[in-house]
């Protein structure tokens, strides 16, 4: 079996694999892209080819429009297609709509660069799958023991509970215009909130990639055509750097909410202007991020971005061949 080390290396656009001709998530075009998912690090436009599940093409057709690639080869979860000498299939990641974990396969070897994951359930996508192999690539947003994600249902409920004690007062959410934003819709109908939905102008578009892939978000409404009387008491969503912005004082004095897995971080909460953090994240935590890399089994860990100190201490620990990639072009999108 040949080490991965000699067919798949790390280069200045991404993971390049040499016997397959082809990137992953390629930092910048190449001819040959394998994405993970539509998030704005790991997809990226003008690329000649581009290989990616059907979700994760739409989103970025949604957002590149004719940039999106010359040609976009949609291959759904389970199906294999031979890039050169090397087999690539999808497994569910669990991260967003349409996410992906690559697995390759190499006269013998197998690898599965995870993407960005996690382990808990998310009703706008399957969840992850385990795929037992020699080498796991992993990402490590939230590498660190001191993060611990509580229940979403937990979070969502505070919020109904802070819109119970303030029923005069809008509740202004931040969140993650691709993924946090329709996660946030899904759970809010699961604890059945069955009010209209108000979205600023950064969400329709790709909210509608969702619902064209199959998810139901119940009545949404623009937040552009609201006064103050009909936003008391009402649920608004905006992208985390909009929660401040001008157009937020049609709402009187909402409540600013932020969901993401680092308003765990006290200090995160208070920049971005959170009275009600609200720790949802799309990433991995420490539990789930160490007991991934149990589930999966593979002798050999790469860690391509994130918090990789604690990881790879953990890792070797258990007898695991550990090393950073320390990919660069990554960011945390939480
Ligand atoms: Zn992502
Ligand atoms: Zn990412």
């Amino acid at each position: 079996m040949p080490d991965p080390e000699t067919w798949l290396r790390s280069t200045p656009k991404g993971l390049f694999c040499e016997p397959g001709n082809f990137t992953i998530d390629p930092t910048s075009a190449v001819d040959y892209a394998v994405v993970t998912h539509g998030h704005g690090d790991h997809a990226r436009p003008g690329n000649a080819h581009v290989l990616a599940t059907p979700g994760t093409i739409a989103i970025m057709r949604a957002r590149f429009g004719g940039e999106a690639g010359k040609n976009l080869q949609p291959m759904a979860y389970g199906e294999s297609v031979k890039l050169g000498d090397v087999k690539v299939r999808f497994g569910p990641a669990g991260h967003i709509l349409g996410s992906a974990q690559a697995v390759l396969e190499y006269q013998g070897t197998r690898v599965v660069v995870s993407g960005d994951y996690k382990r808990r359930a998310d009703p706008t996508c399957p969840p992850f799958e385990v795929v037992p192999c020699d080498l796991f690539i992993t990402e490590a947003t939230f590498g660190l023991p001191i993060f611990r994600h509580p229940s979403d249902r937990g979070e969502i409920r505070r919020l109904l509970a802070s819109i119970a004690l303030f029923p005069e007062r809008t509740h202004l959410i931040g969140a993650y215009v691709l993924g946090k934003a329709q996660r946030l819709l899904a759970l809010l109908r699961r604890e059945g909130w069955d009010r209209p939905i108000w979205l600023h102008g950064a969400l329709p578009g790709l909210t509608e990639v969702y619902r064209q892939q199959g998810c139901d978000f119940g009545e949404l409404r623009p937040a552009t055509e609201a006064d103050a009387a009909q936003m008391k008491g009402e649920i608004v969503l905006a992208p985390p750097s909009a929660i401040h912005d001008r157009w937020s004082r049609r709402m009187g004095e909402p409540i600013h909410a932020v969901a993401s897995g680092w308003m765990s971080v006290r200090a995160r909460a208070r920049q971005a202007g959170a009275e009600l953090p609200l720790v949802i994240s799309d990433h991995a935590d420490w539990d789930e991020l160490t007991q991934t890399i149990r589930d999966v089994g593979a002798p050999k860990l790469w860690v391509t971005h994130g918090n990789e100190e604690a990881l790879l201490h953990y890792a070797t620990s258990l007898g695991i061949e550990a090393k950073a990639l320390s990919l660069i072009g990554y960011e945390d999108e939480e």
